[in-house]
């Protein structure tokens, strides 16, 4: 049955969870490959609505193995209290697995993170405070604490030793702030490690087993294709690679057993945090975007923060499905866009008065105005459309128009929050 990524088109937000959710009835594995607890994955089914960080988006369906792999960011306190959610809402159980090779987000993580962003003020990168960067930097200073260290006290002790030297010194005399302490920190870890111990395993041999019997996992990538490090928007990207081909990487798969990438794209543009959007909306018309948009508004899913609002942008589309390999697209939020008369999408860009088609390297795309074609829209309420063919014709001439624009067939259109309002397409 091989790999099937659902990956992200554009800035994160674009309702990965649902086509997840979606995929997941089908998987045998769900797994997350990079990012930790920094972006929510909104998810609406029978035991009702839930915003996912740091569990993958397969928990809902017994049948599902969910992992959490080597290349993620394992915030220990938001794991455990979302795996407490579940229980409560009636979700019982479900078959969790953490990569021993996982690398913990450290208290110190989220103290270095809002420290950092005070520090930078107005430049600061909107970061979500949950530690991402600062994690992400120890792990390539070679000061990560890797799951399985926490299961060995001396090798825990001196690994956050290690780690704390340099972080003391910084927080003395650049912050002002008190110094931390090793023991505290290690009893603390020592008692999340025991909470988690039931759940922790080599992942590597059980994907690379479940390939080898046939049977089909989901990878699920966060945040999308501009927030990634190599080919994003730096230096308002994330901290990890947010591509498909990094789930090769992250969750420890064999690069050829990907063989499906589903890019995510919204029917408009929604960005949440900071960073260059050109087709960025404001006043009035951004609002009723913002307030018509997704299942209650498009306020972020871990922050509460209003996300910016755009048209659709099929420049950044283009590139981030090229960027993601995808082989089909899922468009979702098509419902939103039933109020409007007249939908504009942006087909390319003017930097300097040329027109531009190839999404554009930073110092460049700051100076990107959008070029717009404007469609007919379709005026009424489409969320009980489960048929290509019974969307209205706008409705349809809208999604074949983008289909063109970014070169990937759409597969999947989802038309509301909900499970079954999706359209299957060819
Ligand atoms: P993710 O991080 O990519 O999973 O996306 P988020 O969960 O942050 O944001 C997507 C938002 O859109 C959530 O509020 C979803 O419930 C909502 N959503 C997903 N698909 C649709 C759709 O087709 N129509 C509407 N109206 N909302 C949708």
């Amino acid at each position: 049955m091989g790999v099937t990524a659902v990956v992200g088109a554009n800035w994160g937000d674009e309702g990965k969870g649902k086509i997840t959710d979606v995929l997941a009835a089908e998987a045998d594995y769900v797994v997350r490959y990079q990012g930790g607890s920094n972006a929510g994955h909104t998810i609406i089914n029978e035991y009702g609505k839930f915003a996912l960080h740091m569990i993958p988006s397969g928990v809902f369906y017994p049948g599902v193995t969910n992992v959490i792999g080597p290349g993620t960011a394992l915030n220990l306190n938001d794991f455990l209290q979302e795996r407490e959610e579940l229980h409560l809402r009636g979700v019982s159980d479900p078959n969790l697995k953490i990569s021993d090779r996982a690398q913990v987000v450290m208290p110190y993580h989220l103290l270095f993170d809002a420290l950092e962003e005070e520090r930078l003020g107005d430049r600061r990168f909107g970061s979500t405070k949950k530690g991402i960067a600062p994690f992400y930097a120890d792990k390539f200073l070679k000061l990560g604490i890797q799951v399985a260290d926490l299961y060995a006290e001396k090798r825990l002790t001196q690994r956050v030793e290690a780690a704390l030297t340099a972080k003391n010194v910084l927080l003395q005399h650049l912050y002002g702030k008190p110094t931390i302490a090793v023991d505290e920190v290690v009893a603390a870890l020592q008692r999340d490690a025991e909470q988690i111990k039931p759940y922790v395993c080599d992942t590597t041999p059980l994907l690379h087993d479940a390939i080898d019997r046939g049977q089909h996992l989901v990878v699920e990538g966060q945040l999308g294709a501009l927030r990634d490090p190599d080919h994003g928007i730096y230096p308002h990207s994330t901290s990890s690679s947010t591509l498909a081909g990094y789930a090769s990487v992250g969750a420890g798969l064999p690069p050829y057993a990907i063989d499906r990438v589903v890019a995510v794209t919204k029917a408009y543009s929604s960005c949440a945090g900071e960073g260059l959007f050109v087709t960025e909306l404001h006043g009035e018309e951004a609002a009723e975007l913002r307030e018509r948009g997704g299942d209650a508004g498009e306020y972020g899913v871990t922050t509460g923060r209003p996300r910016r609002m755009g048209w659709f942008d099929a420049v950044a589309t283009r590139y981030g499905c090229r960027l993601q390999g995808a082989t089909e697209v899922a468009l979702t939020n098509l419902d939103v866009l039933g109020y409007r008369k007249e939908i504009p999408i942006c087909t390319a860009y003017k930097v300097d008065g040329v027109t531009v088609r190839e999404f554009p390297v930073t110092a460049v795309l700051e100076r990107a105005k959008p070029v717009w074609e404007t469609l007919p829209g379709w005026s009424c309420d489409i969320s009980r459309a489960r048929r290509f063919e019974e969307l209205p014709t706008e409705a349809q001439e809208y999604v074949l128009y983008i289909e063109r624009q970014i070169g990937v067939p759409i597969r999947m259109i989802s038309v509301g929050p909900m499970r079954e309002q999706l359209i299957h397409r060819g």
